[in-house]
């Protein structure tokens, strides 16, 4: 990028603050936008222009990044009159970095394209630690030319870009990574929940991980205190990761993939959604294993 890109961000929530905060450390001139306007406090205290809309905002920048929910926020943000749509104009870049579905997120560069916008599809890997020291690795989908265009930017929140080929290629393989960290989060759940029925110490299974240099993964660390303390401050919500296994489902049966694994966990996750758990960390899923003994204990 020759001419420095003006930024506009949307979605300061666990993971967008801290990515949007790199973009400011790193130079980059920042705008926000956020629809509750609270979280923007710290960005205006930091100099940065605070958007109204989304359209306000687009129509201040050429460089649009977004980091919301799902795709019902991302269609609240991008959108209607309001929308940053509205303020599209050719020659910008928007760069989605939420988890999406990859149907939405073709429908999105389809959107992008009528308007004359570059499109990247850009999830990350990587969970509230990663986003607040800039370690996150970016998975992309999109035309090589714009990916380079993009990758200063990006590399202000990232260590590492995989380009996994054209949109949505980042976002379909986002979904592979994922399956993979639910599944270690619900084993972790389901391995505590078994030491606990047998009267063994769960913080002997987190030992054990690590003395074996096969199984010492650095994503058990990151969830021994949750399990173990059964805390769960969200790093990653349940509620977003039960979206995710929804999407995973979507994509491998439109493929009449299965994958029975992936559908159980998808059913744990919402019996926890149902308990109320949404908004704290996945892991929380142990407390819906670990119901039946409590009960036993408690009668
Ligand atoms: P989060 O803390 O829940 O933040 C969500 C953001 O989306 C907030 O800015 C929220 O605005 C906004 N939003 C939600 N619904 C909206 C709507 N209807 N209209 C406008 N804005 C809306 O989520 P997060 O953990 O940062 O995750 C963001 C995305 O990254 C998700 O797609 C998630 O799957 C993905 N991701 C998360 C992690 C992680 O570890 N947390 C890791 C990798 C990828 P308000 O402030 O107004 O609520």
């Amino acid at each position: 990028m020759s001419v420095p890109p003006r930024i506009g961000f949307i979605g300061l929530g666990i993971m967008g603050r801290a990515m949007a905060l790199n973009l400011v450390k790193s130079g980059f001139q920042v705008s926000v936008y956020n629809r509750t306007r609270e979280r923007t406090a710290e960005f205006a205290d930091l100099g940065c222009e605070v958007a109204s809309t989304p359209k306000a905002l687009a129509s201040m920048c050429d460089t649009i990044i977004t980091m919301v929910s799902d795709p019902a926020a991302m269609r609240a943000v991008i959108d209607g009159p309001e929308g940053a749509a509205a303020a599209f104009s050719g020659g910008s870049t928007l760069i989605n970095m939420s988890t999406l579905s990859p149907d939405y997120t073709v429908e999105l560069s389809k959107k992008c394209f009528a308007a004359g916008v570059a499109f990247l599809d850009c999830p990350v890997s990587g969970s509230k630690g990663a986003a607040e020291s800039g370690q996150l690795v970016i998975l992309a989908g999109g035309g090589a030319e714009a990916l380079e265009r993009a990758s200063p930017v990006l590399r202000a929140m990232g260590r590492e870009i995989v380009h996994a080929g054209p949109v949505p290629s980042g976002t379909a393989l986002k979904l592979c990574i994922n399956l993979i960290v639910a599944q270690l989060t619900t084993a972790l759940a389901e391995s505590a929940a078994l030491a606990q029925a047998q009267g063994i110490d769960p913080g002997l299974i987190f030992r054990a991980l690590a003395l074996n240099p096969a199984l010492n993964c650095g994503y058990f660390a990151l969830k021994k205190d949750n399990i173990l303390k059964r805390e769960y401050p969200p790093a990653f919500p349940l509620r977003h990761m039960l979206k995710d296994a929804r999407f995973m489902l979507q994509a491998a049966g439109k493929k009449r993939l299965e994958l029975p694994v992936t559908a159980a966990a998808e059913r744990l996750m919402t019996r926890a959604l149902d308990s109320g758990y949404g908004a704290k960390d996945l892991s929380v899923v142990l407390d819906n294993l670990t119901e039946p003994l409590r009960e036993k204990e408690n009668a």
